[in-house]
């Protein structure tokens, strides 16, 4: 099953040949209603085995809407956090030891000796809102990358276990921009996660270490990679990052770019494909910031 989130708060099936979305919209009706304190993370993702029949249901009568008419959002709404794993594929270890852009004259360590870092839940945006370039002269580069949705809440998951926690898999950008400061600073402006363009339902990837992907600009092939080249594969960081953060439904982790990563400007699309996931095309804008940005609308209280 392909889930996307499209006007902000509905809820699309993607049809078998991409070639629709069809609005589920009204299966979320059974959701629990939130009461506070909200527990952590996302309640579509939280519930989506319950959901599943219902949706599937629905994606027989629902409204129909061609695809290149759908404006995407992220298909995890609220998680409570964006993990991300840094250098956790060899060449790209290798090209950020020989290019000072990247490494600013400190050498590069590997995964096992930098840990995980995290993203600002707050800097996530869905393909169709596109990636805002801070002001700077900085240089700023994609990281296209798998992204985990995780389904279930668990702490010190064992590798064997790892899979049966996970809700789906999307697409995922890690803009970064290059220097000194810490990652968090640097990979979490505003736009700096994006995730599309749909999430994947687990069961239609059984194996998330021999997927293809890649990012193109212009004519400008970037980035090629297969994840079966990840240093720490997708159960040993699920293991990982549980033995440090309780994982909760919608927690997204990054895993880690392949080699290739390289600047973006304005006008630039980023063009994103991965085998039995999908493809979105990212825009690059220049600033300001879109005021009335969908993610302010969703503030609790705004209507
Ligand atoms: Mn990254």
């Amino acid at each position: 099953m392909k889930l996307c989130r499209f006007d902000e708060d509905h809820l699309g099936l993607v049809s078998e040949d991409e070639s629709e979305v069809i609005d589920v919209t009204s299966a979320l009706e059974t959701l629990p209603a939130l009461k506070w304190p909200l527990p952590h993370g996302d309640p579509l993702i939280a519930h989506l085995d319950e959901l599943r029949p219902r949706i599937a249901a629905l994606g027989l009568t629902g409204r129909r809407v061609p695809i290149h008419a759908m404006e995407f959002a992220s298909p995890v709404a609220t998680p409570s956090k964006i993990i991300a794993a840094p250098v956790n594929y060899a060449k790209h270890l290798d090209e950020a030891r020989a290019d000072q852009g990247i490494n600013f004259g400190v050498a590069p360590k590997r995964i096992d000796q930098y840990g995980l870092f995290l993203k600002a839940a707050s800097c996530l945006v869905g393909p169709s809102h596109g990636v805002y370039l801070p002001t700077t002269d900085r240089r700023i580069d994609h990281e296209l990358e798998l992204a985990v949705v995780i389904g279930r809440r668990g702490r010190e998951i064992a590798r064997s276990d790892a899979l049966d926690h996970v809700a789906g898999y999307a697409l995922g950008l890690d803009m970064t921009i290059r220097g000194e400061e810490d990652r968090s600073w640097r990979k979490s402006h505003d736009s700096f996660a994006v995730l599309g363009p749909w999430l994947v339902t687990a069961d239609e990837i059984p194996d998330p270490g021999a997927l293809e992907f890649s990012l193109v600009i212009g004519e400008q092939c970037r980035q090629a990679a297969n994840t079966r080249d990840l240093i720490f594969d997708v159960p040993r960081l699920i293991e990982y990052a549980s033995a440090t953060y309780t994982l909760h439904p919608g927690d997204i982790i990054m895993t880690g770019t392949p080699e290739g990563v390289g600047p973006v400007v304005a006008g630039d699309i980023m063009k994103c494909t991965m085998s039995g996931v999908g493809s979105m095309n990212v825009a690059v804008h220049a600033m300001p910031y879109p005021a009335e940005s969908s993610r302010i609308d969703q503030t609790p209280g705004r209507s």
